[in-house]
């Protein structure tokens, strides 16, 4: 039988990892909303150059800095460029979609 104490511990400790998690997905969540992480709002560039900046100045949704993986174009969508990156911080997957549009 386990002693009364190591209850009352479990649970606060489910409970602390269970409110981070929840942070994590919240800023998650925020992140992927913004320009650039979804086909949707893909950002519009004249050329691939353009995308390495803005992977440099991306950071993980942890703060971390990314590096460029991958890149290839959406098979259903060939205008978009999906850009595969990856946190050096916590290894978290980061995809960066962008729309390049030659400007004439
Ligand atoms: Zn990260």
């Amino acid at each position: 039988m386990l002693p009364w104490i190591v209850v009352p511990l479990v649970l606060a400790v489910l409970y602390v990892w269970g409110q981070k998690r929840r942070k994590k997905h919240q800023r998650k969540q925020h992140f992927l909303g913004k320009e650039g992480h979804a086909p949707e709002t893909a950002r519009v560039v004249s050329s691939l150059k353009e995308t390495q900046p803005y992977v440099d100045t991306t950071r993980c949704f942890c703060g971390g800095k990314i590096v460029k993986r991958s890149q290839a174009a959406l098979v259903d969508q060939p205008a978009i460029t999906v850009i595969g990156c990856e946190c050096l911080h916590c290894d978290e997957k980061i995809r960066l979609y962008f729309r390049v549009e030659y400007m004439h």
